[in-house]
Parts: C-alpha cells; structure tokens; sequence
C-alpha cells in the first residue's frame, strides 16, 4: 500500500511537473505579459489608435486581423462592427499601433455621448476589441465607452517596440463572415505592373487543376461579393473585382473551364454561377 502511494506521488510529480509549470506561465501570461489591447491617441493624430501589445519574448503570436466592434444596448440604439486585416504575409509579430482610418459616423461613436434622445445611451456602451492571430485563435477585450474616452483624452507616447501602422482603412468585406479570404490572396505572388498585369490571364503556379468535361457556356455573378479577390487570382481574364463587388469582364474569355470552375468553387460566399454544356455534345 505504502509502495502504491509513492508510486502515485512520483507520477503526479513527473506529470505534475512540467503541467503545473505550463499552467503558472498561462496565469502569469494572462495576468501580467499576454496580450493587451486598448486604445490610444497618438500626437498629430486624430484618429482613433488601437495599441494590441504584447511580451513577444514569452508570448509567440502573428496577429492577422483587429475587429473593433461598439454597441448601444439600449432600445434603437447603434451597433457597429469594422475590421482591420493585416494580411498573412503582413501579420505582426510584434506589438503595433493601428491608426483606424474610420468614416465619420463610425468616428461619431468614439466621441459623442450616445445616440440622441436615448435614455442610458452612454451609460449602456462599449467597446470590444478582438485580436485574432493567423491560426484562428481570438482574444476580446471589452471596454466601457468612459473608459475608452478617458484613453483618448491622453497623449500616448509610442515605445520603441511598437511598430506605427500607415492610417488603415476597414475591410471591405463582411467583418461577420469567418471565412479567411485573404488567404487564399496572399499565396498567389504578387504580379509586377499591378492590375493590368494580373489581368493578362496568367494563372497562378500551383500545379494543373484537373480537367472537367464540360464547356462554359455563360457566367455571372449574383449580389453579396465581399470584394475578397480569390476569383480574380484564380481567373483574372475573366473576373474583375471592383471596388465594391465583382464583374465579369466585357467579351471575357469562358475557354478555360476548369479556372472558372475552380474560381466559383473558391468563392466564399457562392456567389459565381456558371452554366455549362457537356463537352461530348461540341461536335
Ligand atoms: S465573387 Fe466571390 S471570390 Fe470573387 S471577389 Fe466576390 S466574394 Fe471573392
């Protein structure tokens, strides 16, 4: 019996060991290094900043995206939900500053004291800030409208650390979705010359897709495009992204079957349609 217990207490200590360790460094990491975020305001500047900062010599992370949402929990109140992408290949491994280049409704929330005529509208909003790193994980950081007032009436200084984002515009695309577009994006290289370039129907170099038995005889493309750019890289000399949606290029080239295909199977939100004929029926 005596055996067995000692047999138990070695174990829990070899095992214990090194998880006990993992958990203090988690609960160290949470409460004093993990990853913070607030917002800042920035000499020169009179955007709002959303400062994500983090210890990165004991906290290994790539952030990819930034959403900031703000809600009114009143009756009629205001909800409003922009995201800032930072792409793969731009993903910061470092702590950044995020200069929000936001319209001036969305500005309007940062500043004023709530929707108008709105009994409790000030008191009842906040602020959240999601910071998502390139594999899917999400920390949120929730703030009440006072406080996030009190950090922009202050003057940040920025820490040698930090890098200084360019003024940064929302995505264009559904921040709601959680399909990662830009992925797809970011691993086709970047074509010398730009669009015009892009536009030559050159296809990406990642192996020959595989036949399809069939001819395109039409394609379009119905509402709700969010302007990822997928179908564009996958068959540039038929799809054109705008700068609010997609079109299909005037006398656009349907010979290539299976790039279309593969563009209407790469949409994330479906909406390219096409209508084929059976290849054995071209005589
Ligand atoms: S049509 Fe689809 S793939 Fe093309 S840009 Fe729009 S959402 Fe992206």
């Amino acid at each position: 019996m005596g055996n067995l217990l000692l047999s138990i207490i070695v174990v829990f200590l070899i095992l214990g060991g090194p998880l006990t360790l993992f958990a203090a460094i988690k609960i160290s990491n949470i409460l004093f290094g993990g990853l913070k975020a607030r917002f800042v305001k920035v000499e020169g500047s009179d955007l709002p900043h959303v400062l994500v900062k983090w210890d990165q010599e004991s906290y290994s992370i790539n952030i990819c995206r930034v959403k900031v949402e703000f809600d009114e929990m009143v009756k009629g109140g205001r909800s409003k939900v922009f995201s800032f992408t930072l792409e793969d290949k731009k993903a910061k491994a470092k702590s950044f500053l995020l200069p929000m280049k936001l319209e001036a409704e969305a500005l309007a929330c940062f500043t004023d004291q709530g929707a108008e005529g709105l009994r409790n509208a000030y008191s009842k909003s906040y602020f959240i800030i999601e910071c998502e790193t390139v594999d899917g994980e999400a920390q949120i950081f929730k703030l009440r409208k006072a406080a996030v007032q009190k950090q922009l009436a202050e003057l940040f200084t920025v820490p040698k650390e930090v890098d200084t984002l360019p003024e940064t515009e929302p995505d264009k695309w559904s921040v709601l979705t959680r399909v990662f577009p830009w992925r797809k994006v970011v691993a086709v290289e970047e074509v010398e010359g730009g669009e015009e370039s892009a536009a030559t129907g050159a296809k990406k170099e990642d192996g020959p897709r595989a036949p399809v038995d069939f001819k395109v005889t039409k394609v379009w493309i119905e509402p709700g495009c969010i302007v990822c750019d997928a179908c564009e890289n996958e068959a540039p000399a038929v799809f054109w992204v705008q700068e609010d949606t997609c079109i299909v290029r005037d006398n656009a080239p349907l010979d290539d079957a299976a790039a279309i295909k593969a563009a209407a199977d790469g949409c994330p939100v479906d909406v390219i349609k096409f209508d084929t004929v059976p290849l054995a029926k071209q005589a």
